[in-house]
């Protein structure tokens, strides 16, 4: 039977972000989806790695890196991708960057640009 997949490819850097019930949930996606369109790397569910769905998790083992942004110490993201065995390359936390979590999600432009080059230089390492 054919297995599930998204739409990544097995060569590819796959972004994965945590849920977005914050400020810092929202500057993850947010981060994960502008990564994404500059082609730094391919955003992709972290849902389908929650629900153990065979192509998904496999696919983590296939790519040349998988990154993870979450937004706060709870490390939904990277929880989940453990829970499942599935490897880690790049772990980047919103909080980490000063940033403080709150429930308003109108997103500051210098906190996304603050995150987003804080994984750009974390990816040159
Ligand atoms: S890591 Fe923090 S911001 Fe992200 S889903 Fe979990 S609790 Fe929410």
């Amino acid at each position: 039977m054919k297995k599930e997949k998204c739409l990544s490819e097995a060569d590819k850097v796959l972004i994965l972000s945590c849920s977005e019930g914050s400020n810092v949930g929202q500057l993850a996606k947010e981060t994960a989806k502008r990564l994404s369109s500059q082609g730094i790397g391919e955003i992709y569910c972290l849902a389908g790695i929650g629900g153990h769905i065979d192509g998904f998790v496999e696919s983590t083992h296939e790519v040349r890196k998988v990154v993870v942004v979450d937004g706060c110490p709870v490390h939904c993201g990277k929880k989940t991708l453990e829970q499942a065995d599935c490897p880690i390359t790049i772990h980047v936390v919103v909080t980490d960057f000063g940033i403080r979590k709150i429930s308003d999600f109108h997103l500051d432009d210098n906190d996304i640009m603050k995150v987003e080059n804080a994984f750009k230089e974390k990816m040159k390492k």
